[in-house]
């Protein structure tokens, strides 16, 4: 191989370039295009005197290695913060009701914590504890399947309407019902099949296994970085060596040449033998036509915009205390989460200060994000009134729109992509797909797939 060229800066592009570097020969051109003026893509911290406010991902999943590796690597490990623990609440047409302690993204592992919660009727907790405890005779399931109908077979609608939904749909954007149990959440299925049931499974997850659960850690499950996920991008930049990056450097097509492609971008013509493609899969989907273009077509990512809310100490009164809030589609609100920045991540506000951190924007509902700041603040604000009192405007408002955020991960995501790289190899050979889109949609799952691929890339010599 003679040269490498990846096209798109995000952590994933930028990830590619750090490990090229360590595990390719000396002798590889590495080239990295970014069509904006800056690197990071999605990851952007917003910094204000004595605040850094995230504009995108704000922390991720700390059980997930490979980012803490990456840190590590660029040097940046004594950094590493972890977030504050507290009650977390969902949102309903009712107000809003604390998740109930001992359960894993909504599902019980216990029953009797359940007994207490607002979120179920007497009847409703009733059923659902009969559920868990002689649960229906179902096999579980040999392929991929819906994550909402698997659910609601086991343990019924009222807690995955009302408790698992929102929290799964704050995570991954999109349809409970349409979304692949196996790209999303494999540790329901693994633990039926291991231990005859979901609840039995759910019970024995590892603790590694466990994707958040309410209520019985001490420590946070989540981790950033002390001055915001923006030093890891500007880091990694810093430490890249023989990288040649060009910035707003737009790719318009890709070409097939007799070994190797020619892209053409805005800046002129450049040559690769291999290329790493982190953009969405709608530049995909034009850049390579001879590909599965309905799958690509299917991955439309849905816009999200969140809205950063600084108020100092007495300009607003909670009536509870806690790290946020994700909404249900039952509520009638146009925000679908609230973190509590200064309750989860206490290290990025001074003493003194509330930050709210709101998002808006639903698959399907998301002509909010390209209103004026001015609207979404005001919406914002309104969906806050609420639930609190507000006595002044805030001290500071940061509005982000992410345009191209999550996709959707539907039913047989993980074999339609499978099918989709094996395809690659043989119309596009020397191409590789990373990012957002494939093996997961937080940024150690991009880290992670990148990194496996680049160590592959290297093997082949
Ligand atoms: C609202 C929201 C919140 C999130 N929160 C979290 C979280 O808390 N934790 C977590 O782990 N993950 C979170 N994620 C997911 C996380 O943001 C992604 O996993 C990660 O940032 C993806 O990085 P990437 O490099 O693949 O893509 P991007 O960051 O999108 O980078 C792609 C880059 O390609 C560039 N590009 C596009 N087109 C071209 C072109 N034609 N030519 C050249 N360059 C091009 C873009 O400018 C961009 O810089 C969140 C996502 C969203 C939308």
């Amino acid at each position: 191989m003679r040269n490498l060229t990846i096209v798109g800066g995000g952590i994933t592009g930028l990830t590619a370039a750090f490990y090229a570097e360590r595990y390719l020969p000396e002798d590889v051109t590495i080239t990295l295009l970014e069509a904006s003026d800056r690197l990071g893509g999605k990851i952007d911290t917003f910094e204000t005197g004595e605040f850094a406010v995230e504009r995108g991902p704000d922390s991720y999943v700390f059980r997930k290695t490979a980012m803490t590796e990456l840190i590590q690597d660029v040097g940046l490990g004594d950094e590493i913060v972890r977030n504050g623990v507290g009650q977390a609440y969902v949102l309903h047409h009712d107000g809003l009701h604390p998740i109930p302690k001992q359960t894993v993204m909504g599902f019980p592992l216990y029953v009797d914590p359940l007994k207490h919660t607002t979120l179920l009727s007497e009847a409703e907790h009733a059923a659902l504890r009969e559920m868990l405890l002689s649960p229906p005779n179902v096999e579980p399931p040999e392929t991929d399947v819906s994550l909402g109908l698997y659910l609601r077979e086991r343990v019924g609608d009222p807690i995955v309407d009302r408790l698992i939904e929102p929290l799964l749909s704050g995570i991954y954007a999109g349809d409970i019902d349409k979304m692949s149990a196996l790209s999303t959440f494999p540790q329901f299925i693994e633990g039926e099949k291991r231990y005859g049931n979901l609840y039995e499974g759910m019970r024995h997850l590892r603790p590694e296994q466990r994707v958040a659960e309410v209520g019985a850690k001490k420590v946070g499950q989540f981790a950033s970085l002390k001055r915001g996920l923006k030093s890891l991008t500007d880091r990694i930049a810093e430490r890249l060596e023989r990288t040649e990056v060009i910035l707003n450097c737009s790719v318009e097509q890709v070409e097939e040449l007799a070994t190797g492609y020619r892209l053409l971008t805005n800046r002129g013509d450049i040559d690769s033998e291999r290329l790493i493609l982190t953009v969405p899969p709608r530049l995909i989907r034009q850049f390579l036509p001879k590909v599965d273009s309905d799958f690509l077509a299917e991955m439309k990512p849905h816009a999200t915009a969140t809205c950063s809310l600084v108020f100092k100490e007495g300009d607003i009164e909670f009536p509870f205390v806690g790290t946020g809030f994700v909404t249900s589609q039952e509520a009638d609100v146009v925000i679908t989460a609230c973190t509590f920045i200064d309750q989860k991540w206490p290290h990025a506000v001074p003493d003194g200060y509330h930050v709210l951190r709101v998002f808006l924007g639903r698959p399907g509902a998301d002509d909010i994000v390209e209103a004026s700041d001015e609207e979404i603040v005001a919406t914002a604000l309104r969906d806050l009134g609420g639930l609190m009192t507000i006595h002044t405007e805030p001290r500071q408002a940061v509005v982000s729109r992410l345009r191209d955020g999550l996709p959707p991960y539907a039913v047989f995501h993980s074999d339609r992509v499978r099918a989709l790289r094996a395809e690659m190899g043989r119309v596009y050979p020397g191409v590789l797909l990373a990012g957002i889109a494939y093996d997961g949609i937080g940024m150690p799952d991009c880290i992670k797939s990148v990194h496996e691929q680049i160590k592959q890339l290297a093997a082949q010599g």
